[in-house]
């Protein structure tokens, strides 16, 4: 198992933490031969926007949607990577996302840097509630009935499932939290 974590931008280096200490090794993903490389890929937080330029002009999106269509590998988008796989962005500047989980997204829903905050969330299949960080969180607006909604955070979908694609509009990876990454390399 090598776990690509998407290293164009974003907090890719504390994910990388976090999979260190759950001694499994892992690889800063920029190029469609890095991909080839992985059995897993992480999607991190930062700008949705920046990444998606990234995504498209490195050709490695196309590469994603291939490697997720055909099954081949396990994709986990935390908070900005939840964006890049949704089917349908909404808000401002709303960058073009890969189309993958039947969700709709909307970005910086709960308002800008200032309306970050941390909060204790309880997650189907983990058994210890986990506090999280939402950085300029988007929310998920919408879930197709093929996506289980895994967690809530005031009535919101906040982690979701769908085949072998998870994301969170939140980050377990800034306190170093490993449950949802163990989730993650189950699937
Ligand atoms: N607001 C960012 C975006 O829309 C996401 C923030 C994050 O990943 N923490 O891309």
């Amino acid at each position: 198992m090598i776990v690509g974590i998407l290293a164009f931008h974003g907090d890719f280096a504390e994910h990388h933490q976090v999979l260190q200490s759950m001694k499994i090794r892992s690889l800063e993903v920029r190029t469609v031969e890095d991909l080839h490389c992985v059995t897993h890929l992480i999607l991190p937080g930062g700008e949705s926007t920046v990444m998606s330029k990234f995504l498209e002009s490195t050709g490695a999106g196309k590469e994603i949607q291939k490697r997720v269509s055909n099954g081949s590998f396990a994709v986990y988008g935390t908070c900005a990577g939840a964006i890049l796989l949704a089917k349908k962005v909404t808000g401002k500047h709303a960058p073009r996302a890969l189309g993958l989980l039947d969700i709709t997204v909307e970005r910086n829903a709960y308002g800008t840097q200032a309306q970050s905050f941390e909060e204790e969330i309880s997650i189907k299949g983990i058994r210890t509630p986990l506090r999280v960080a939402f950085i300029r969180a988007p929310k998920i607006t919408k879930v197709g009935t093929n996506v289980e909604v895994l967690a809530k955070h005031n009535g919101d979908p906040i982690l979701v499932k769908q085949g072998r694609m998870l994301a969170g509009t939140f980050h377990p990876e800034v306190r170093a939290d490993e449950a949802v990454h163990t989730m993650f390399l189950r699937m």
